[in-house]
């Protein structure tokens, strides 16, 4: 069992391609990097430069074309079910109320499965709580939409973490948002990492979101997805939204600004 703080997501110089022949397309490059247990690391870089594809490999969706890519020190060889995810899109349907929303996840994956028959009150329960966790009391057997965009990416992360993943992955889940409502997501997103103790990974084209979420910020350059920048984000948690109208939050991110779109 990989302790907080261990390495729990390691990449070796990794490398993946689309299709064949005249066809490929090389999406990532040469991706080095490790995620340690607890740690919330943000990618950020140009449209289609590869950083959903880096996702897949992690989640085991997409196979590596070179290098080596491990999980708790095993090779990452299929679908893993550690992982969950959220989208820009919340992806919710629409038939199904919130908790029925959340409860989803449990109807896929094992061992939950097996077990949704027997202790579906119990099951209901934790999806209960799961969105009062996240300010959603109140809107639980509301229908998807009844409830506002950011509501809707609540309800969204909270299926996400349903399953009890060890990695929390986030894929421009807010990029549709109102700026107020992001901001607010942010800090439920903050709490989601800090309470539950997930590892997290988040792809966004907000500089400010990866500086005020993150341990680590990595910059891909344009396609093929090559690591062009580590930064270590040293700000002492927990964070409020005051930080982000600091200098060192601001010199951060005027860092990192200097290194998109320049490779
Ligand atoms: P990002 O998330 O950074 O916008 P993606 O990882 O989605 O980028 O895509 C990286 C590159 O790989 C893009 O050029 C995209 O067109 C290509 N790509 C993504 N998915 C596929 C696929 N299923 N087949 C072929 N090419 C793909
Ligand atoms: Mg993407």
């Amino acid at each position: 069992m990989v302790q907080p703080g261990e390495p729990l997501v390691e990449l070796k110089n990794v490398s993946m391609t689309y299709g064949q022949g005249a066809n490929a397309v090389k999406a990532v490059d040469n991706l080095t990097l490790t995620i340690k247990k607890g740690e919330f690391i943000a990618v950020v870089g140009p449209s289609g430069c590869g950083k959903s594809s880096m996702m897949k490999l992690i989640s085991g969706l997409k196979p590596t074309s070179e290098g080596t890519l491990t999980i708790e020190g095993q090779p990452v060889k299929g679908p893993i079910n550690k992982v969950g995810m959220a989208f820009q899109a919340s992806n919710l349907l629409p038939w199904r109320t919130a908790v029925d929303n959340v409860l989803l996840p449990l109807e896929i994956v094992q061992p939950h499965r097996s077990r949704m028959s027997k202790e579906k009150a119990a099951y209901r329960e934790k999806a209960r709580a799961l969105l009062e966790s996240v300010g959603l009391g109140g809107f639980t057997d509301k229908f998807p939409w009844q409830l506002s965009g950011g509501m809707q990416q609540r309800t969204s992360i909270c299926r996400a973490l349903i399953h009890e993943p060890e990695i929390l992955m986030l894929d421009e889940p807010f990029g549709a948002l109102d700026a107020f409502t992001r901001e607010e997501l942010w800090c439920a997103t903050r709490d989601i990492h800090q309470k539950r103790g997930v590892t997290a990974m988040l792809v966004t084209h907000d500089l400010r979101e990866a500086v005020f979420l993150a341990d680590t910020v990595y910059v891909m350059s344009d396609r093929p997805g090559k690591i062009v920048k580590v930064q270590h984000v040293d700000l002492p948690r927990p964070r409020d939204l005051e930080v982000t109208y600091t200098k060192p939050f601001q010199d951060l991110v005027h860092e990192l600004r200097s290194h998109i779109g320049k490779h």
